[in-house]
């Protein structure tokens, strides 16, 4: 019963997310489109789909059975303190994340996983689909891990629910293209990742990119010294460098990419 609920729950976010912020970009767009939103949207949203059946098919399972599996059997380091119900999600969602910051990290700097990872960056504009513009293979591995780090915490259901929630939208509004008032921005970037934040890690000059990858928290790239905002935003050209050409970005070569020959 909760699984329905829980993926009816996260079906809703995911898309309600999209079309709100699709909404939102094409009344207070943040800057001119170069490139045809319609092919971008086609080939994010097919890799999307692609992605959501394949995961779901293959790891939405084990990942539910994982979480029941330790709150029934108590496993797991939450289980070993004693705390309310509410701290243990928000450490579920602060640990999760800070994790997902390293692996982010280690997605740039180990060549292999970069293979995967720059079909997300080789998006040349940036809007709400780039936040679901990932090759499989990337999304695979961090199953795997995400499933692990559940196991190794103990984690409940509703703990990864409410993580996996926050991590959707907080990764849609970040990637969209939103014209937003500089002080929000200021205000938002105190604990989390605002949109021209991100927008320096989608940038094609390398020192930029290797920057910012934070998703929820921008507290771990603060702390860790890979916090980057003194850039003219203006100026910011996004994409990947030898990935220019919007027609050689089409579907078959964004699932190919990953094995052509490497590139930075
Ligand atoms: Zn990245």
């Amino acid at each position: 019963m909760f699984d329905l609920s829980g993926s009816f729950i996260r079906l809703l976010l995911f898309w309600g997310g999209i079309l709100f912020f699709l909404i939102l970009e094409l009344l207070v767009p943040y800057r001119q489109i170069t490139v045809s939103k319609l092919k971008r949207w086609i080939n994010n949203l097919a890799l999307t789909l692609f992605n959501t059946i394949l995961i779901k098919l293959i790891f939405s399972a084990a990942i539910l059975g994982t979480a029941t599996y330790t709150e029934v059997h108590k496993l797991g380091v939450l289980h070993m303190i004693q705390a309310p119900a509410w701290l243990k999600i928000l450490l579920t969602v602060a640990f999760l994340d800070f994790v997902l910051y390293v692996w982010h990290l280690l997605n740039h700097e180990v060549p292999l996983l970069w293979r995967f990872h720059r079909v997300h960056h080789s998006d040349l504009n940036m809007d709400v689909s780039t936040a679901t513009r990932f090759h499989f293979g990337e999304l695979a591995i961090s199953a795997i891990i995400k499933i692990c780090l559940i196991f190794f915490l103990g984690a409940s259901i509703q703990g990864v629910l409410i993580f996996e929630s926050a991590l959707v939208l907080c990764a849609q509004f970040h990637h969209s293209s939103l014209k937003i008032p500089e002080w929000f921005e200021k205000i938002f970037l105190f604990l989390f990742v605002p949109p021209s934040m991100h927008r320096i890690h989608h940038s094609v000059i390398i020192r930029e990119r290797d920057t910012n990858y934070g998703t929820i928290y921008s507290l771990w790239d603060r702390f860790l010294g890979t916090l980057l905002m003194n850039v003219d935003q203006a100026k910011i050209r996004i994409g990947v460098g030898p990935y220019q050409n919007p027609d050689k970005l089409n579907l078959h070569r964004l699932l190919l990419m990953p094995f052509t020959r490497p590139i930075r």
